[in-house]
């Protein structure tokens, strides 16, 4: 690696957000809340036809993989999924009246935790619970997140019967000292069968999910990493960086510091997993995931219909995004709303009859217009210039270095993110962030960028 480089690293590691909103969660406020979601569910206009996402978090796991920042509860007591279900379903009948009946669902996904912590006939059930509600198009894409660990046949039939067209599977890292690291034991052949089940059955998207930065990674163990992930030919991969915040997650202490790849390594190990992707004729989008040519990431890309959420990267721009179950995200036009994080928060809010709304954010206008550069920049590594020169010019301003830098290149009409750029974008959006910019010191909330 060249020393600009590596100065370029040392410059630009700092703590910031991901942005999968904006604003992003720590600016939202808890005097949000079911008054003001269900205002404005109830006043979309009741006789239009609009697509909705639905989103479902199953927040169960078997064991904590220590990496994992999501908000999950470890148990082998596998009636909590019954009790959990119970209230989904409370969920579902206190929302749903406020959705217009005339929207139509054309995108539905199951999150974690691990959706297939419950069994097939669980899974069953709570699919009708939404058919009941809601209307389904036919055309729908309908993923969830699977484990290869605990994911059986039987499921994914069940999953296939009902609908379901794409799976999202949990990889991370096949070499077992990583993953002995990082407390998640899954065996090469546990991901293989799963992966040949979902072709067999006929799922027609199949992504995968790995994470560089991880404790042990090295350079000649990434690269036969890498080799196996394209000999499997997923039609998506997610490619994260590991956020290393033991202050924010406490299992992550089980993971030594001295076992982590530095910066530089963890910029080589995501350098050469872009030149074998792109070889293998994955297309890079965004931040940080790759799709081949036919799949609908690659489409949504070129139709400038990508969204960034939660969820990561998705098809589907304009749609309400509805979220249901503990800890989960509404993105819905110029609101966020999130659930209550704790499950007896959760659970009480419902028993009293109330939305389990516990914070959320109203976008201003000016959020609004800095959303929209943000989630461009995101999603397509660009930004457009008169829409943003007379508001934003003193943030044009200072990426005057980032442009000098080789990040970022300058038209009259627009900013483009170049490979390099790519590495730093999220230091780039720091710029238009004007909650960050606000901020007196470097927040330990966040992950480092690079
Ligand atoms: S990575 Fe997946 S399986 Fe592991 S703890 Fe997190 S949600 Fe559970």
């Amino acid at each position: 690696m060249s020393t600009e480089l590596l100065k370029l690293i040392q410059k630009y590691d700092v703590q910031g957000p991901r942005y999968t909103s904006y604003p992003t969660v720590p600016h939202w406020s808890s005097t949000f809340g079911q008054s003001e979601f269900k205002t404005t569910l109830e006043s979309f206009d009741r006789n239009t036809i609009r697509p909705l996402s639905l989103y479902t978090h199953i927040p169960f796991c078997e064991e904590k993989c220590y990496y994992c920042a999501c908000n999950v509860i470890i148990t082998r007591h596998k009636e909590q999924a019954d009790l959990y279900l119970g209230y989904l379903k409370k969920e579902l009948d206190l929302v749903s009246p406020s959705v217009p009946k005339t929207y139509s669902v054309t995108q539905i996904h199951w999150g974690g935790g691990t959706p297939t912590y419950l069994s097939a006939k669980q899974i069953e059930m709570l699919f009708q619970e939404y058919e009941k509600r809601f209307s389904i198009s036919a055309t729908a894409e309908i993923s969830i997140e699977v484990d290869p660990r605990v994911t059986t046949f039987e499921q994914l039939k069940t999953l296939r019967t009902l609908g379901f067209n794409r799976i999202s599977m949990g990889v991370q890292d096949f070499d077992p000292k990583v993953q002995l690291s990082i407390n998640r034991n899954q065996t090469e052949e546990q991901t293989i069968q799963v992966h040949t089940w979902c072709q067999e059955l006929g799922f027609t998207s199949i992504n995968m999910d790995f994470v560089y930065g991880l404790p042990f990674q090295t350079r000649e163990g990434f690269e036969k990493n890498l080799k196996m992930i394209v000999a499997l030919e997923p039609d998506r991969i997610a490619f994260y960086n590991y956020a290393h915040v033991p202050w924010q997650v406490p299992y992550q202490k089980f993971i030594p510091e001295h076992s982590l790849p530095t910066a530089e390594l963890k910029l080589e190990l995501f350098q050469l997993a872009l030149e074998i992707f792109k070889d293998r004729g994955y297309l890079p989008i965004g931040l940080d995931h790759f799709a081949k040519m036919d799949d609908g990431l690659v489409k949504a890309f070129e139709h400038k219909t990508l969204r960034r959420n939660f969820m990561g990267y998705t098809t589907q721009k304009n749609t309400l995004l509805l979220a249901f179950g503990v800890s989960s995200i509404s993105d819905v036009e110029t609101i966020y709303a999130q659930n209550f994080r704790k499950l007896s928060d959760y659970y009480k809010a419902l028993d009293e009859k109330r939305w389990p709304v516990m914070r959320g954010c109203v976008l201003s206008l000016d959020d609004q217009l800095r959303r929209e550069i943000i989630m461009n920049l995101m999603c397509y590594l660009e930004a457009s210039i008169p829409e943003m020169e007379k508001k934003f010019s003193t943030e044009l301003k200072q990426l005057e270095p980032m442009v000098s830098e080789g990040f970022l290149t300058r038209s009259p009409d627009r900013l483009q993110v170049t490979e390099l750029g790519r590495m730093f974008v999220r230091n780039i959006c720091m710029v238009f962030d004007a909650y960050f910019q606000r901020q007196q010191e470097p927040s330990k909330r966040y992950s480092r960028t690079v």
